[in-house]
């Protein structure tokens, strides 16, 4: 078992020490565990700021801490510092100078906001995407910022909340599937949106990821330690996953995309 997609509070919206995380992930018996906080973005308008989002000044307190860990907790755990982020083509140059000298290990892709975030007509994916332009937008985007080839993983990729015309979704998430599928690059069940009742994971997605044959993983999306203790829930989505006939790829069968140094 292992979870590379894991919060801190300075997202301001998690809660737990980062030793209560490593320590939680040890009781689970877990060999890897990731830290992929929601990394700073840099926005070309001042009076704009994400609360979603770490400050760029947290940046390296988040690193050294999570450093320090990683070698206090080296024979019982294999600790990996990464960002989550979503591609912002406009900012996206500015985002990868930042993160360069903090030295991460992985980024994984979570495109909750379509559009720059900041501009006008952007809009939350999990709540607003309730068009057909909107939907393929989203596709479109994620596309894009996977071909930046720096992701290792894209989470919750069926985040958006489309209810419109079935036919036209299935061929868009089999788009992005296809996609996903070519670059070798592997889909995220996401287990927090399992357990809190959100739009996702989505039964018409993961019949759509398994015929189409895409690599799969099981992430906890943990805002609180406590989440990388509940078995049960990821005994849960196992479970869910093996009704596609889905197996999700152990961690050594997963690509880190290494990062510009
Ligand atoms: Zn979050
Ligand atoms: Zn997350």
């Amino acid at each position: 078992m292992y979870n590379l997609h894991t919060h801190t509070t300075r997202c301001n919206h998690a809660v737990g020490t980062d030793r209560e995380y490593v320590e939680a992930a040890i009781h689970a018996g877990m060999t890897v565990l990731g830290f992929s906080d929601h990394c700073p973005q840099f926005f070309p308008v001042s009076d704009y700021y994400s609360h979603f989002r770490m400050r760029p000044e947290l940046a390296e307190d988040y690193v050294y801490s999570l450093r320090q860990l990683k070698k206090e907790y080296e024979k019982d755990i294999k600790i990996l510092i990464g960002f989550e982020t979503e591609y912002y083509p406009k900012t996206f140059r500015r985002f990868m100078r930042f993160i360069k000298p903090l030295e991460l290990d992985y980024l994984i892709m979570g495109q909750h906001i379509v559009g720059n975030e900041y501009d006008f007509g952007s809009y939350y994916a999990g709540r607003d995407c309730l068009h057909r332009e909107y939907i393929k937008e989203y596709v479109d985007q994620v596309i894009e910022g996977l071909n930046t080839g720096v992701f290792t993983y894209l989470a919750h990729p069926d985040i958006v909340n489309y209810e419109g015309d079935i036919e036209y979704y299935k061929a868009q998430m089999t788009r992005l599937c296809k996609h996903a599928r070519k670059m070798k690059l592997p889909l995220e069940y996401n287990i927090l949106g399992y357990t809190s009742g959100k739009c996702y994971p989505n039964p018409i997605f993961w019949r759509i990821a398994s015929e189409i044959g895409c690599k799969t993983v099981l992430g906890f999306d943990a805002h609180n330690p406590l989440a990388l203790l509940n078995s049960h829930a990821y005994a849960e989505c196992l479970d869910e996953l093996s009704l596609y006939g889905i197996e999700p790829i152990r961690f050594s069968e997963i690509k880190i995309r290494a990062l510009p140094r």
